[in-house]
């Protein structure tokens, strides 16, 4: 058993930045992370950020690099390969697959993940979760796409490939696009692009013909349809089921009120896992590290009854 006053758990920049203010406000913190590699989704953005100021960063590796040129971080307590798998709300005990904790206080960091379809499992025609359509595109070139969701990240995901694959279909189970009307708008400008309402996959053929086999409300039958790649994109869960107790909304995102605090008084939340697909953000999910933190050495100094912020 160790005891440690802040458990911090997940090493992506919320958990990162909450060390950082853990170390500037004197608490003794740890941080588990289920990776050999901090950084957590930095690992996998494409895109150039120029949206977390001052720097603009080629992409997320690039703004990790200079993270790791920040001396504090190379001096954060960071035990990389250790997985949270459960918390024991009454005696404050935190299990990982490598040790057991005590802890005065726990920051979950644990951000999110794309939600699957069964019928996809074992396809080998399926895109990485985090394949970017804007720096990876032209392997795509020429190629039949199929697109699977209605919301942004699928129109924004179909308007991008168009430049480059034969033909993108986008398959939508209800009879309506969640998307924005702006994506909706550019997508119909198009011509290369199907969007196909009240459809969804049945199943996939991995073998010639190569494709998938779609069901429509209404139809008889499935139809086939003859595609090289799949891409869902069906949005994201918060990587909360080491923490069933918790109070959580939409797709597994966890409760917490304006200080980041859980329904658990002790258990803090910040980043992806609490603010969801929608308001998903490096700026955002900084910020809330720093007010969790400093929520934290408030509540110690003044003897967890009398808070005054
Ligand atoms: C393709 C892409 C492009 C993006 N572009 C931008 C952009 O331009 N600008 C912007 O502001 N935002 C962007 N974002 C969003 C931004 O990356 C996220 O909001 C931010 O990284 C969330 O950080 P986080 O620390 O909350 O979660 P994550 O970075 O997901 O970190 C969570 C960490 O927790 C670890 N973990 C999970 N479960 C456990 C467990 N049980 N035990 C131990 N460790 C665990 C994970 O391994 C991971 O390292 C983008 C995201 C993506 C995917």
């Amino acid at each position: 058993m160790e005891k440690v006053e802040v458990l911090i758990v997940g090493a992506g920049l919320a958990g990162l930045t909450a060390a950082i203010w853990c170390k500037r406000l004197g608490l003794h913190a740890v941080v588990v992370e289920r990776e050999r590699e901090i950084g957590g989704q930095l690992q996998h953005i494409k895109n150039e950020i120029w949206d977390y100021p001052p720097y603009v960063y080629e992409n997320g590796l690039a703004l990790l690099s200079a993270l790791k040129e920040n001396e504090q971080v190379g001096r954060l307590d960071c035990r990389l390969g250790e997985t949270l798998l459960s918390i024991d709300d009454n005696k404050r005990r935190i299990h990982t697959d490598k040790r057991t904790y005590e802890a005065e206080y726990v920051i979950l960091c644990t951000g999110v993940r794309p939600n699957s379809l069964p019928a996809l499992h074992r396809s080998n025609m399926v895109l990485a979760p985090w394949f970017s359509t804007t720096s990876q595109g032209e392997v795509l070139r020429e190629k039949n796409v199929l697109i699977i969701g209605g919301g942004d990240r699928a129109m924004e995901s179909g308007y991008n490939l168009a430049a480059y694959a034969r033909h993108i279909f986008i398959a939508v189970r209800r009879n309506r696009l969640r998307a924005r009307p702006e994506w909706v708008r550019r997508l119909s400008a198009c011509e290369n692009v199907t969007i196909m309402l009240n459809t969804e996959l049945a199943r996939t053929s991995e073998h010639e013909p190569k494709g998938v086999f779609l069901r429509t409300a209404g139809a008889p039958s499935e139809r086939f349809l003859a595609v090289d790649w799949i891409l869902p994109r069906i949005g994201v869960r918060g990587n909360s089921e080491a923490v069933p107790f918790l109070k959580t909304y939409g797709q597994q995102f966890v409760e917490v009120d304006s200080f980041q605090v859980t329904s658990t008084d002790w258990i803090y939340a910040v980043g992806d896992l609490t603010n969801g697909a929608a308001y998903a953000s490096l700026a955002l999910a900084a910020g809330q590290a720093m007010k969790a933190v400093k929520h934290i050495s408030l509540r110690k100094k003044e003897g967890e009854t009398n808070v005054h912020l």
